[in-house]
């Protein structure tokens, strides 16, 4: 089994979907993940948003102007006028349920509801391609049948491994099967999802599920780059990456994978294979057990973080201090991405600033606090253990004249982590792939 996954741009328009049912031919059984259409997500957020200022003239206004475009790709891609008024049937049974929330005030679940048309959508039609204009064998799965998380909105992998089963167990015969990335259920048996960009989190968990021989991610561009692309000009594809270097670039903002979307194929194994739609040919990058030589071999970026400084005369010389400090964030479920010390103080960054007032106030317990918003983690990502001479001058040479807040080197082989104000971040990325990649 193979698990092929598909985001937004490959997805993006007729011609894009034709394109992919291309690049699925083959003889080996498969699962098919598609995301939403590019921006088809990004809208339905925004009609969330009216709906939750209360502006439904603009909801509605935004949703049919969303339902007028399904209809047009409806009509592009399927030419029998039969089949294309059973799939605006089903398309418009899709903007019913969207429309229907706009009844009353918009809660966080009918929000989940909204947010999982987009890729109920690009399914129903790419599989009516596939089995009405193509002819082809292909069973639309339905991720809400198979796809959970638990109260703790992780995976629940046992669930979704005995239900993924049940349901491939009905098709023995059956080669291609296409499925929804993103949706799931919550705990609660309601419609859910894994965050944005989580259809490639989707497809590492269904290829957890269904111990595939490999999972395909396919986008919009040739591989995992050395930097981000949309920030540095001049960035090229890495060729290998082990599982741990790719989580921790996916983590720390390398968005060509959503961050958690590593960690289902590293634990069973499983190589993940980064493809571009629009250069099927090209190598891509190789996720797996085995990396590169190249001993830096990417920078990416995590915007959004917070910096506290907790400074402590009671930390002189104690014990228990940092268990206690780090109970405060536990309960408030809110992990820790970067911390260093020093004999007196600690800093660390949180991304998730939902509890920080409570954090704050139970901090100011320990001693004084600060804190600064708009720091981004720039991290390092290679073999830096076995290369220690050089890598970290290099960097630290090239980002001289940009302020450090904060340096974390040592807790991983692979991971230099540094953090710097927001406003710094294109110039230290810049400067960073000057010093470190740019080949004499
Ligand atoms: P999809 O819709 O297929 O999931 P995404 O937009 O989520 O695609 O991810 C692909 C994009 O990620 C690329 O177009 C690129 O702009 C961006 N990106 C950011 N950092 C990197 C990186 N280090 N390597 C490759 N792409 C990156
Ligand atoms: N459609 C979702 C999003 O835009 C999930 C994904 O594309 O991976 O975030
Ligand atoms: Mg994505």
């Amino acid at each position: 089994m193979k698990v092929l996954k598909f985001g937004g741009t490959s997805v993006g328009s007729a011609e894009r979907m034709r394109a992919v049912a291309e690049l699925i031919q083959s003889d080996e059984r498969r699962i098919v993940v598609l995301s939403a259409m590019s921006g088809t997500t990004n809208a339905l957020v925004n009609i969330a948003r009216l709906l939750y200022d209360g502006d439904t003239t603009a909801a509605t206004y935004q949703t049919e102007i969303l339902r007028q475009h399904y209809l047009m790709v409806a009509r592009e891609l399927l030419p029998n006028e039969a089949h294309v008024t059973d799939a605006i049937t089903q398309v418009d049974a899709r903007f019913r349920a969207v429309f229907d929330l706009m009844r009353g005030p918009l809660t966080a679940s009918g929000e989940k509801v909204i947010l999982a048309q987009g890729e109920l959508l690009s399914t129903l039609l790419f599989h009516r391609y596939v089995t009405q204009v193509l002819g082809q064998q292909a069973v639309l799965l339905p991720a809400l049948d198979f796809m959970k998380i638990d109260r703790d909105e992780e995976p629940d992998a046992a669930y979704i491994r005995e239900h993924l089963a049940q349901q491939l167990a009905q098709y023995p015969d059956n080669q291609l099967f296409i499925t929804q990335g993103y949706i799931c259920r919550n705990a609660d048996g309601g419609i859910d999802n894994l965050k944005r960009g989580g259809s490639d989190y989707s497809a590492s968990l269904i290829g957890a599920a269904a111990d595939a021989s490999e999972i395909q991610i396919w986008t919009d561009i040739d591989g995992l780059h050395n930097n981000d692309p949309r920030v540095v000009e001049g960035t090229y594809p890495i060729r290998e990456l082990s599982f741990d270097e790719a989580a921790e670039l996916a983590y720390f903002g390398a968005k060509i994978l959503h961050p958690s979307s590593v960690l289902p194929a590293r634990q069973h194994n499983i190589p993940v294979r980064l493809l571009n739609t629009m250069q099927p040919e090209a190598p891509g990058t190789l996720i797996s057990s085995k990396t590169g030589p190249e001993p830096i071999k990417a920078v990416a970026a995590k915007d959004g973080l917070v910096a506290i400084n907790v400074k402590s005369s009671r930390m002189l010389l104690a014990h228990g201090f940092l268990r206690s400090l780090f109970e405060v964030f536990e309960r408030y479920r809110t992990p820790i991405d970067m911390i260093t010390t020093s004999e007196v103080a600690v800093s660390l960054t949180i991304d998730d600033a939902t509890h920080l007032e409570e954090i704050l106030n139970d901090l100011r317990g320990f001693g004084t606090v600060e804190v600064d918003k708009n720091q981004t983690i720039i991290c390092l990502v290679g073999n830096l253990v076995q290369s220690t001479h050089g890598a970290a001058r290099l960097a630290f040479g090239a980002l001289e004249d940009v302020p450090l807040r904060m340096i974390s080197y040592g807790g991983s082989p692979n991971n230099i982590s540094i953090l710097v104000n927001t406003a710094d971040k294109t110039r230290a990325l810049k400067a960073l792939n000057a010093g470190l990649f740019q080949k004499a």
